[in-house]
């Protein structure tokens, strides 16, 4: 993603609203987008070289954005249907360190559980979510 492609997407933010779960009987319109969260998909050429296949990004509301930089939730995030959970770390069986789980297929759009997806670029670490604003202030450093 290059500075342009950002700049449009900040500007589009406006009329974004969040596309996490905020819960059975909510509206997302309710809940205005403040940012983007950040996915890069990629595979290492060799032990130098990696490649960025694409991007992907997810407005998120003010509130979902400060869940995902605490330390209470993990977000479980299916990128086969788009569909995300919420789980508070506390309560969890699991002991989860990630802010956010991708998940390749999940109970909404089959029951075949493709599995945990990680990310091999090891210059985006997947266990704490990236934020399009906080990336384009990098960029521009
Ligand atoms: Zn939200
Ligand atoms: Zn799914």
């Amino acid at each position: 993603m290059n500075a342009i492609d950002r700049l449009g997407l900040l500007a589009e933010l406006e009329n974004s609203h969040c596309e996490l779960n905020h819960g059975p009987g909510t509206d997302n319109r309710d809940f205005p987008a403040v940012d983007y969260i950040v996915i890069p998909f990629g595979y290492q050429i060799d032990e130098v070289q990696e490649e960025a296949a694409r991007e992907m990004v997810i407005p998120v509301c003010a509130e979902c954005a400060e869940a995902l930089c605490g330390e209470e939730w993990t977000l479980l995030y299916c990128f086969e249907c788009n569909s995300s959970q919420w789980v508070c770390r506390k309560y969890a069986k699991m002991r989860y360190r990630h802010h956010i789980l991708w998940l390749r297929g999940c109970p909404d759009c089959s029951y075949e559980f493709g599995g945990l997806y990680f990310n091999e670029i090891t210059a985006f670490p997947d266990d704490q979510a990236l934020f399009l604003k906080a990336q384009m202030k990098l960029s521009a450093a």
